[in-house]
């Protein structure tokens, strides 16, 4: 089954019509499989995401179809993962469902995995059936599958014996050993005793169902009715199982899985030879990789991202786009550094393309799989403002909720925002990035201090500007204003009027002027973008930092009143002794020992690179662009 141009709706036409074939007026089953084991990682998404896509394409199609996760929680534990006690290696050889909670606050290990997954499925529109194979194991569900494949043992064992020429490099491969000799049994017991599955089958009675075995602790056990032992089916022999008892339709695989000799080639043998069902349609998906991330993702723990952590920075649609526009094949990258806002650009524009009706027909569908359901629409942000935007805003103010709403009014200033929940949940994903995920290079550190130095060296020039500036700031007070204002005073130092046609001369001087501000306000060359920057800093803290000399006066009897101000917050009996003394103004803009959020726009290292022009025409392009007339884009 090749996945052609749009695999969605082809492979969801070839499940019904294989569905109706095999089971004829039964809803097809879509199957995923996941074993909680660690944390559920986004490569792990896509085993969910491929069949929930075609599952979703059938019910919205109008007809019924089922989509299965089967829990791999009967598995024993093979390895503690990075960032784990060692103590839980006392647990390996025990199921999932059988070893301790690492937190305390789940029933067991396997649920502690789970529930995070099942939680970002809910917010994700994934519906799926769940399945426990602890629950259908222990309940007794496969006891007939079991005796079945423990008479079939011999014929099963050929199988596999037929696959293990070549070593074998499947990462699921828990097959007992011994494939294709006579002591070859494909149901291993959990030890009575030690719960482990150290153990070593010994008989089994084909006609009693009675099974003995021995476990490396020295426990000794039957003969016994194999219906009353605790243990599972080889993996290679218990997935073709329940191919067959879940009446799987399609069931995809990621690529390891379909090579040669895989389980996937020797399952299609067994679910037909040994327990009398079809092998489901299938192909293999590629690998998901991610760029960037944060330090619980490095370091000591070394884990792989999430769907949680996806959904941090990412709003669900976004993360349905990213696995539902790339074919089976093709190879999937999550985006958690500064590309993030590249990709709400994109998703953004396609927003719009599909809105007004000029977006391709092979867009417009992904779009639909990324949007909505059959069940419905996956919630959005109200107000989609720019990623970058709100990711400057949440920079700049360090996460201040007053200032974040006073800013982002000033910059929607024709319509303006009333509530920052007309911005979420996509301001909060703003929020975590800036948190968890800006390089700290490109954050924004407001100055503390004037830089007396540079304000000492001002030209005639620059502190004719900076005059222009504080003194005109108040009566431009918005961001299409601070544009105008920005972009006008090298004018108005040459005698023009502030609207005044650009020249390659005056631009010139603009990106002067704008590097001297940078340099002034936050001690770098570049930055967000300057009339976002202004409006957050408040017109105080601006003259301050670039007129300290002429505003002391000012700033003497503001610092009396943030100091009292910030005393308030501050625990009883005041500052303690060694605390710094509080900076002069009460906003919560300073950098903090703790190196604060910073900026935004241009905070890859390759837009660093480019020339400083470059990255003032990437300013002007970004952002808020379609409602803010940028002189020089
Ligand atoms: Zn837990
Ligand atoms: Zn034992």
């Amino acid at each position: 089954m090749a996945p052609a141009e749009d695999w969605v709706v082809r492979t969801a036409g070839d499940v019904r019509a294989e569905g109706e074939r095999r089971h004829p007026g039964e809803a097809p089953t879509c199957a995923s499989g996941i074993s909680p084991s660690g944390p559920v990682h986004l490569g792990n998404l896509r085993e969910l995401m491929v069949p929930h896509l075609v599952a979703d394409e059938i019910r919205k199609q109008g007809a019924a179809a089922r989509h299965i996760l089967s829990w791999d929680d009967y598995d024993r534990l093979r390895r503690v993962p990075a960032g784990f006690s060692e103590s839980f290696t006392e647990h390996i050889g025990r199921p999932l469902t059988a070893v301790p909670d690492p937190c305390g606050g789940h029933p067991n290990w396997a649920e502690h995995f789970k529930e995070p997954l099942r939680e970002s499925l809910a917010h994700l529109g994934v519906l799926v059936t769940e399945i426990s194979q602890t629950q259908m194991y222990t309940s007794g569900a496969y006891t007939e599958q079991i005796i079945i494949a423990m008479r079939r043992r011999a014929d099963i064992g050929a199988v596999l014996a037929k696959y293990q020429t070549r070593r074998n490099t499947d990462p699921d491969d828990d097959d007992p050993g011994n494939a294709g000799t006579r002591a070859y049994y494909p149901f291993k017991p959990y030890c009575a005793v030690c719960g482990r599955d150290d153990t070593t089958v010994t008989g089994f009675d084909d006609e009693t169902t009675e099974i003995t075995y021995t476990c490396a602790c020295g426990t000794r056990v039957g003969p016994v009715p194999i219906a009353e032992v605790a243990g599972k089916l080889a993996w290679k022999v218990d997935w073709p199982m329940r191919w067959a008892y879940e009446r799987v339709t399609f069931e995809p695989a990621g690529v390891d899985h379909s090579s040669p000799g895989s389980s996937f080639t020797v399952g299609g043998e067994l679910v037909t030879e040994i327990f009398g069902g079809e092998m489901p349609l299938h192909f293999g998906y590629s690998f998901v990789g991610t760029t960037g991330g944060s330090s619980k993702m490095s370091g000591s723990a070394g884990r792989a991202p999430t769907p949680a952590d996806a959904l941090e920075i990412f709003e669900p649609p976004l993360i349905r786009w990213l696995y539902a526009r790339r074919r089976p094949e093709q190879s999937i990258t999550l985006a958690f550094d500064a590309e993030v806002g590249r990709v709400y650009d994109e998703w953004d524009a396609l927003s719009r393309k599909v809105a007004d009706g000029t977006a391709e027909p092979a867009s417009v569908a992904v779009y639909g799989r990324a949007a909505g359901t059959a069940e419905g629409a996956l919630p959005v942000t109200p107000r989609p403002l720019p990623f970058r935007t709100l990711a400057s805003v949440a920079d700049i103010t360090a996460g201040h909720q007053d200032q974040i709403l006073r800013i982002l009014r000033d910059l929607t200033a024709a319509d303006p925002v009333a509530s920052l929940d007309e911005v979420r949940p996509r301001l909060d994903c703003a929020q975590a990035w800036v948190a968890g995920y800006m390089d700290p290079a490109d954050r924004t550190q407001v100055r503390p201090e004037p830089d007396t130095a540079r304000l000492a060296a001002l030209s005639e020039e620059e502190r004719g500007a900076l005059k222009l500036l504080t003194e005109r700031m108040g009566d431009y007070w918005s961001l299409n204003g601070l544009t105008t204002l920005l972009y006008g005073i090298p004018k108005l130092m040459r005698g023009l009027p502030i609207d005044a046609p650009r020249s390659p001369e005056l631009s010139a001087a603009q990106r002067i002027w704008f590097i001297l501000l940078y340099q002034l306000l936050i001690g770098k060359d570049t930055g967000p973008r300057l009339p976002t920057l202004l409006l957050a800093l408040g017109q105080d803290r601006i003259r301050y930092l670039v007129t300290a000399v002429l505003y002391r006066s000012v700033l003497d009897s503001s610092v009396i009143y943030s100091r009292a101000q910030q005393r308030s917050a501050l625990p009883e009996g005041g500052p303690s002794p060694g605390v710094p003394p509080l900076p002069p103004l009460c906003l919560p803009l300073a950098p903090g020992p703790d190196n604060r959020p910073g900026l935004l726009d241009h905070s890859s290292a390759a837009a660093r690179n480019r020339s400083m022009i470059r990255t003032l025409a990437s300013k002007a392009d970004s952002g808020m662009r379609s409602s803010v007339p940028w002189n020089m884009a």
